[in-house]
């Protein structure tokens, strides 16, 4: 059994890891020679976005390494196409809703290569995300849609997709446990700060809808009004994020009036954990962030004005306030009253989804 697996932009990477463990396990235990190559487009190509998660969390390396930056699908499609060649596969496993994964669909599409999603079904309805758009379109092209959440798998009925839909919970929690006593033991990202437990606030911002001058100006005018020498905000700058605070002095003007606004480098995923662990609070517009804040038990303020999450935000974990400065303000305060979320699956997702894939393909 031959499957492709096309990656290229951070949180994938974070998701892949376990699928290929589960998929070296299978491969053990039926004693059948189930193998994985890894195409990587380079959506994300800088060495604290892509290579350290290589290392740090033992992904095998890619079989090919294309240069696809800044890329659309379509364009990246036919790189991938051109480098796979002829080589035939029996399923190629997608994650998510990058321009990487729409790429891998239309390239798979062409080949005549079965598709399986991870993260399937999920929905803001909010069209004007290249997210949105990316997620639909891969759906509609999947023939296993592996959905994380019952949400999910009821957006994917609305659409009118029911055949070879499956709850199988969600591939980041599997991440988080397998690696949760790892970063416990190796991280020592708080010392290295200086920063004490529960007494900081962890903001990610990456966003396309907020990473432009208006919203960033809104959103960094909140962190300057929030940041304290009590509780500073710990930001590890996207390097998309980077370049447009790069661009605009008026941005640059807000950040240098509040020294306890912490700028540091994207994090490794071990030390992203401790932060995620210890922080008081989380910001964030990222979709894998707001649901590890419910895994490691911080609450969180989304700045968006929807999630696919729906779930974080029912059970009190997590609340949205767009880029708006005087709600997110406003949200450091909130009392949050919490319940445990039963979505998300036993930390046994992708050992489901590769025995799915076993059974139908040696059916
Ligand atoms: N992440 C990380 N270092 C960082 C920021 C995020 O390791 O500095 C991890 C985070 O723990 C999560 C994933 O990256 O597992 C989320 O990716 P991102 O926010 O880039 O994308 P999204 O989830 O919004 O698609």
């Amino acid at each position: 059994m031959k499957i492709l697996t096309i990656i290229g932009a951070r949180p994938q990477f974070i998701k892949a890891t376990v699928i290929s463990r589960a998929i070296q396990q299978l491969s053990e235990q039926s004693g059948m020679n189930i193998n994985e190559k890894i195409l990587h487009t380079g959506q994300h190509y800088d060495h604290n976005m892509s290579q350290i998660f290589f290392n740090d969390l033992s992904i095998p390396q890619p079989s090919w390494l294309l240069d696809c930056c800044s890329m659309s699908p379509q364009d990246m499609s036919i790189k991938i196409l051109q480098s796979i060649g002829k080589e035939a596969f029996d399923c190629v496993i997608l994650y998510g809703d990058t321009n990487s994964t729409l790429a891998g669909a239309l390239a798979a599409e062409k080949l005549q290569i079965p598709i399986a999603h991870i993260e399937a079904g999920l929905r803001s309805y909010n069209l004007l995300m290249p997210e949105e758009h990316n997620r639909v379109e891969t759906d509609k092209r999947t023939k296993w849609l592996f959905c994380p959440t019952q949400t999910a798998v009821d957006n994917l009925k609305k659409e009118g997709i029911t055949d070879n839909v499956f709850l199988v919970g969600d591939v980041m929690y599997d991440t988080a446990l397998l690696f949760g006593n790892t970063a416990e033991q190796r991280s020592n990202i708080c010392e290295q700060l200086n920063i004490e437990k529960k007494k900081f606030f962890l903001a990610t911002i990456h966003r396309a809808e907020n990473t432009n001058e208006q919203n960033l100006s809104e959103i960094l005018t909140a962190f300057s009004h929030i940041a304290s020498q009590e509780t500073p905000i710990v930001w590890p700058l996207h390097p998309r994020t980077k370049a447009v605070i790069n661009q605009y002095a008026s941005l640059k003007h807000i950040l240098q009036q509040n020294a306890f606004i912490r700028i540091i480098e994207p994090a490794n995923y071990l030390d992203m954990i401790m932060l995620e662990k210890n922080a008081q609070l989380i910001l964030t517009d990222s979709g894998g962030v707001q649901k590890e804040a419910y895994f490691h038990k911080t609450p969180c303020i989304t700045l968006r004005n929807e999630t696919e999450w729906t779930e974080t935000i029912d059970a009190g974990w997590n609340i949205l306030t767009g880029a708006n400065k005087d709600k997110i303000i406003n949200a450091v305060q909130h009392k949050f009253e919490c319940q445990p979320i039963k979505e998300y699956g036993d930390g046994d997702s992708a050992q489901k989804i590769i025995q799915v894939l076993y059974d139908d393909l040696n059916k």
